[in-house]
């Protein structure tokens, strides 16, 4: 666990996502929670070895399964896009059965064993655009911004300049676009390096500075700009998917290169979906 300010604490290395909390003098506030249930819970233990102040809500930036898993070990107060509720309302035995599937392919029963008992922890509190929450000395801020999911919130603690960006940021891997949209997720970059804060704490990855920001803005146009032109060249998504080089942009450890690869095709698939529906939109698009 990291110390970022006096009160603020993030954790990068538990599965699934990045975490942290927010210590207001009147409540621990919580965003996202470590996915596998013996990390979410030795995660509230860590939490209490720092203040005996109590839970009192806990954000999840997006619904994917990653950030929210962990949240009944935790607390039912939870907060989150409308849109993350929505998705997370659908969450039931097929989505556990997949969950525990896939970790018994990663060959982890014991992981696998951990999710027999997963009980999905719906927000309580919804928001659309934004929420402020003002507790003890401070101010946190929940900004929707989708881009990595229609979900996707920013939470900005403002008194000591720390932003929780969700997935909308990674550090040093592919981003995630499939279940997204390109163009307001280098709109959501832009907006983050015009709040000019202090310290970033990503989605996944170390914590980070506004060089990661460039970089995923790079890579993002890059990919959009290779879309387009094979788009306009007539091929199709599929083709498009295999064709896009920027596969090698971020590092991809070896054991992960299969996953990775089916995710990546999967972001340059709905980027095309964006091209296409662009260009359909706007016939006289095509001419230039
Ligand atoms: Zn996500």
């Amino acid at each position: 666990m990291q110390q970022l300010t006096k009160d603020v604490y993030a954790e990068t290395d538990v599965r699934g996502a990045n975490v942290g909390f927010v210590v207001t003098g009147e409540g621990v506030v919580l965003i996202d929670s470590p996915m596998v249930p013996s990390e979410a819970r030795r995660w509230r233990e860590q939490i209490a070895e720092i203040t005996d102040q109590e839970i009192i809500y806990l954000i999840n930036t997006d619904h994917h399964r990653g950030h929210v898993l962990g949240n009944q070990y935790l607390t039912t107060a939870v907060i989150a896009h409308e849109l993350a509720w929505k998705e997370m309302k659908s969450y039931g035995d097929s989505f556990r059965q997949r969950l525990i599937n896939r970790f018994i392919k990663d060959n982890k029963p014991e992981v696998a064993a951990e999710f027999e008992n997963l009980k999905i922890i719906l927000p309580r509190l919804t928001f659309t655009n934004r929420m402020i929450l003002h507790k003890g000395n401070k101010t946190i801020r929940l900004i929707h911004v989708g881009g990595h999911t229609p979900a996707t919130s920013l939470v900005h603690v403002v008194e000591d300049s720390v932003l929780f960006t969700g997935d909308i940021v990674v550090k040093d891997r592919h981003p995630f676009i499939g279940h997204g949209n390109s163009k307001e997720w280098l709109d959501a970059l832009t907006f983050i390096r015009q709040l000019g804060v202090r310290t970033i704490v990503p989605g996944h990855g170390e914590i980070c500075d506004k060089e990661t920001l460039q970089q995923l803005s790079e890579y993002i146009r890059q990919m959009r700009a290779q879309v387009r032109k094979l788009y306009r060249a007539g091929r199709t998504k599929t083709e498009t998917a295999s064709r896009v080089d920027l596969f090698d942009f971020f590092p991809v450890p070896d054991k992960d290169r299969q996953r990775t690869r089916k995710r990546f095709k999967a972001s340059v698939g709905r980027v095309y979906e964006e091209v296409r529906a662009g260009y359909e939109l706007s016939p006289k698009a095509k001419k230039k």
